[in-house]
């Protein structure tokens, strides 16, 4: 008797060389242990996934937890008044107890939508517990979580210093020490793993950053920070340390096999070279950075140069949770932006929401495809859906039509997390509920102007925040 049968599905396994087959997954401690015929199998559990479409789970590679209570605010704005007329007013009094609930919302809605990993980078340290109640969170959810202990020594996107707002700014040295001190923590706990990273060039000092590299490789951790995201950055490093945002991180040893590089919009060629030469990893962020006016990143050509890539949603920016509505806008984008329907094929675009980010953050040998041996990390897609059908070529309605919520059940660790739509490991009512009145609460304590956001025209001529 084993564990689990998800049975007669189509099953899209992303392995090596790419086999789709109508057929069976078995599971049994936490693996998948068989793929296809599986009809002489006694299974603990069933599930039936005829007309549906098996694939696995799919992998967030950015994120910031801490901003799922508070879209609706902020938005139609450049990432200067973004930071300081929106996010800083309402985030810098985060308490552990909204730390948990925005990462419970978060998780709520990855799990709902299929996303089975997901990639935090958690920078606001208000206080050295909001950290750890992102990690209780998520492993509470059943999900596969990797957290970015994020540092921050400098203000943060900016220049403005000394603002009552940087509650998320500590000393080098204090970082450091609790960092290593969170690594020991979670690192290899249940599911979740811990990387580190500074915020980006601008948030961090350059001690800060070749210290971050030094902790990820003493602890075997990956390093992860944002780069060459918006165009202001670049201004910044030329202005500070004469070179570009890339070229900086390269001169000072934080490029290589081992670092994960958030958005990675502006870069030369010879950038591109540099992180096909050092195995570096991309995240590419296309909902956020659209919506932030920051670019197109150049991930078509990062992927001929066999760099490894995977999609994030990145925060609230993106207003989006949903790997789905990544996937569709990171195809669209690309083929937009090169004039060209060529561009980022709907099976590239599976790869980078599967296997991709798994490469990205180092997990592939265990999850981001259907094979025997790895972790039973899948979801079930229905396609009993008339805007799916399961009939045809199945990837293009997967990437081009099918939404989060579309998926039915969700199987982690070998754990049946969610089935039949209903979601096992949390309230969702409770869940809800408690999010809304957290929620209010950020927004009654952000202050007038931020409240006054609220209350703005209708945005018709021009952005409403801007009335
Ligand atoms: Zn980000």
């Amino acid at each position: 008797m084993i564990d689990l049968i998800i049975k007669d599905g189509i099953i899209v396994t992303v392995d090596d060389e790419r086999r789709i087959f109508h057929g069976s997954v078995a599971v049994d401690k936490g693996k998948i242990i068989r793929l296809g015929d599986c009809s002489d199998l006694n299974a603990g559990k069933i599930i039936d996934a005829s007309g549906s479409v098996v694939i696995p789970g799919l992998i967030n590679c950015h994120t910031h937890l801490y901003q799922a209570l508070i879209e609706g605010i902020g938005y139609d704005m450049h990432f200067e008044p973004w930071n300081w007329k929106f996010l800083f007013p309402i985030v810098s009094k985060m308490s552990p107890e909204h730390s948990f609930a925005s990462a419970r919302l978060a998780s709520l809605e990855m799990v709902k939508s299929g996303t089975t990993t997901v990639c935090d980078h958690w920078y606001m340290h208000t206080s050295f517990a909001n950290v750890r109640q992102v990690a209780k969170a998520l492993d509470e959810s059943g999900m596969r979580a990797d957290i970015v202990y994020g540092l921050l020594d400098q203000t943060f996107a900016g220049e403005r210093i000394d603002s009552e707002y940087m509650t998320m700014i500590h000393d080098r040295d204090d970082l450091v020490k609790d960092a290593a001190k969170f690594i020991n923590e979670w690192h290899g706990k249940n599911r979740t793993i811990v990387s580190i990273g500074a915020g980006s060039t601008e948030d961090a000092s350059e001690d800060l950053l070749v210290e971050s590299k030094k902790l990820a490789d003493s602890f075997s951790i990956q390093l992860n920070s944002h780069v060459a995201g918006w165009q202001d950055i670049l201004a910044y490093c030329y202005r500070k340390y004469g070179v570009r945002d890339m070229e900086f991180m390269h001169s000072r040893g934080l490029t290589g096999s081992n670092s994960v590089f958030v958005h990675a919009v502006w870069l030369t060629p010879e950038e591109i070279k540099i992180l096909a030469r050092t195995g570096s990893n991309i995240v590419h962020c296309p909902v956020a950075n659209a919506h932030l006016g920051y670019g197109v990143a150049p991930i078509t050509a990062m992927l001929s140069e066999g760099i490894n890539v995977g999609l994030g949603t990145d925060g609230a920016a993106s207003y989006t949770y949903d790997m789905f509505d990544l996937m569709k806008s990171a195809s669209m984008l690309q083929k937009q932006h090169n004039l060209s329907a060529d561009f980022l094929t709907a099976e590239q675009t599976l790869e980078l929401a599967t296997i991709g980010g798994a490469k990205v953050l180092g997990l592939s040998d265990h999850v981001g495809s259907l094979e025997v041996g790895k972790k039973a990390d899948l979801i079930v897609v229905d396609f009993n859906k008339p805007h799916l059908l399961p009939v045809n070529r199945v990837v293009p309605k997967l990437v081009y039509s099918a939404r989060g919520s579309d998926v039915k059940t969700s199987v982690i660790d070998g754990l049946v997390i969610m089935e039949d739509y209903k979601v096992l490991t949390m309230n969702e009512n409770k869940v809800i509920e408690e999010s809304i009145e957290i929620a209010n609460e950020l927004v009654r304590g952000a202050g007038e102007e931020t409240r006054r956001l609220l209350e703005a025209p209708w945005g018709s001529k021009r952005p409403y925040w801007r009335s």
